[in-house]
């Protein structure tokens, strides 16, 4: 009928499909006073104005007016608490105990040179600015359709395009974010760390800035001049084309020689997100992935969870588990930069919750980040990752991004072999480079979109599966899908845009 997360919470969310009628009893000697739609709150206690509602264990507002018990609990009644003060926080004051190694867990991966692990073998023609992208995507499809089929141990052609790279202030501060994260994924594990380049000529993003830590000098044999492609230097698109074409012919013969081969689980870096979140994202598919990344983390793995906005309001609950001060304050050092952010934006943080969240139950963004956190899994927090950072530390990591969700899959691209994605709403939301493996918050969407939905976590709210269940099924899924088994968004071919984030300012 409705499920309460915690003891202390006086208000719960209503199970069916249907809602609750006017009317009906409910547990407890409640009885809804109105039509309750799903994933929705009801009042399990009468509520003066003023009192606390709880979510969570965690006030998520206060009463606006008096509300009796068994009434549809919607946003207008709430006001938002504000978000826990930086400079009050208790710094790794519950840090948890280590858990217990789980080993014997493998998967199918490509190893390079460098030592980091391919879930997929993609030929990737890097980008250093926009204007190049349309050239480049024709020139992939090109090489899709008339070399691939020739190299059968290579996945895919992918035209690594952006909107980055010209008419930015390429030298100000919040520049280096975007070519940091430009050039991780450019270097990607996937594309077995060595890419190809188009660089157009006369953009600000020269591919020597875009490599300059890599590669001091560009003609090191690794990304020699062969591998940089510069446009204006040709005769012609046809010329541009069959050069592209021809180097393209050249790193697929040496891609097509890459084999699987038994990695430890260890190897994997999985990046955590939600998008499309509604009310019971956070008692299923987030407390399940919070599961698997326990799992993870167990089996010496990295984890990371991002999206600040979303951490913002639960961030008492995190610094706690810092497994030092100094993660601690690293963890407050991402939050106060984020609130600088926004303020110069003049926006606030209600501007995180979508018409979709709040259609889903969701009545605000302090109940949106108490069950968005609840991915981070029970463990210690072993290190901070600021905008753009490559992540290279294993255990549980806060990497930060901002909450949209193809900014954040892009940002986390830079680190990640694999990406878990969790919704409530939906979303058909897929990755070229890395496969993403869809969760559900509830199983009416997992049968709505049947071939879309990788795993239904909405088991959870139904008694069907516990959290652990769920999660371990997804532990188990990632080892599979690392392997080489397809996702719903690859077997459509689905690949949203890449989105670097870019907080300089363009020109
Ligand atoms: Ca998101």
């Amino acid at each position: 009928m409705y499920i309460r997360v915690n003891p202390r919470d006086n208000v719960a969310i209503i199970v069916h499909p249907d809602g609750a009628a006017a009317g009906v009893s409910m547990p407890g000697g409640i009885t809804a006073r109105e039509h309750i739609p799903q994933s929705h709150k009801v009042a399990l206690q009468d509520f003066e104005i003023g009192a606390q509602i709880i979510r969570y264990g965690q006030a998520i507002g206060y009463a606006n007016r008096a509300i009796p018990a068994g009434s549809w609990i919607r946003e207008d009644l709430i006001e938002m608490p504000l978000p826990p003060a930086l400079d009050q926080l208790s710094l790794s004051t519950a840090v948890p105990e280590p858990l217990p190694p789980l080993t014997g867990y493998t998967f199918q991966g490509y190893r390079n040179p460098d030592g980091s692990v391919g879930t997929r073998n993609i030929l990737g023609i890097a980008t250093t600015v926009q204007c190049v992208a349309p050239t480049v995507e024709y020139a992939a499809r090109r090489i899709k359709a008339e070399l691939l089929p020739r190299f059968p141990n290579v996945d895919d052609v992918v035209a690594v395009t952006h909107s980055y790279g010209c008419g930015v202030a390429i030298n100000a501060p919040g520049a280096a974010v975007p070519i940091s994260t430009l050039r991780h994924i450019s270097l990607h594990a996937n594309m077995a760390g060595q890419p190809m380049v188009v660089s157009l000529g006369c953009e600000k993003m020269q591919p020597k800035l875009l490599f300059s830590n890599d590669f001091p000098v560009l003609e090191d044999g690794v990304l020699s001049a062969g591998n940089v492609i510069r446009l204006q230097d040709q005769r012609g698109f046809g010329e541009m084309i069959s050069l592209i074409m021809e180097a393209a012919e050249k790193r697929l013969a040496i891609l097509d020689k890459r084999r699987r081969e038994t990695c430890p689980a260890s190897d994997l870096i999985v990046g955590m997100q939600c998008g499309g979140s509604d009310a019971f994202s956070g008692v299923t598919c987030n407390p399940a992935v919070g599961a698997a990344a326990d799992l993870l983390v167990r089996a010496g793995a990295t984890v990371m969870f991002s999206e600040v906005t979303e951490v913002r309001d639960a961030i008492h609950l995190l610094t706690p588990r810092a497994e030092t001060p100094d993660v601690a304050r690293a963890l407050i050092r991402e939050m106060q930069w984020y609130d600088d952010y926004l303020a110069m934006g003049r926006a606030d943080r209600s501007a995180n919750t979508t018409p979709g969240n709040k259609r889903g139950g969701l009545a605000n963004i302090v109940e949106k980040a108490l069950g968005s956190v609840a991915k981070a899994g029970s463990s210690a927090i072993h290190a901070v990752a600021s905008h753009g950072e490559k992540v290279t530390a294993k255990g549980l990591i806060f990497a930060a991004t901002p909450a949209s969700d193809f900014i954040c899959g892009t940002q986390q691209l830079a680190s990640m072999n694999l990406h878990i994605f969790t919704t409530g709403e939906g979303t058909p939301y897929g990755l070229a480079l890395v496969p993403v493996i869809k969760v559900s918050s509830r199983t009416a969407l997992a049968e709505k979109w049947h071939d879309l939905i990788d795993v239904d976590a909405g088991r959870i709210a139904t008694g069907h599966a516990t959290v652990e269940e769920v999660g371990m099924d997804l532990f188990k899924c990632m080892l599979d899908v690392a392997s080489g088994k397809k996702t719903w968004a690859e077997h459509w071919g689905l690949a949203n845009a890449l989105s670097p984030f870019n907080p300089g300012p363009v020109t």
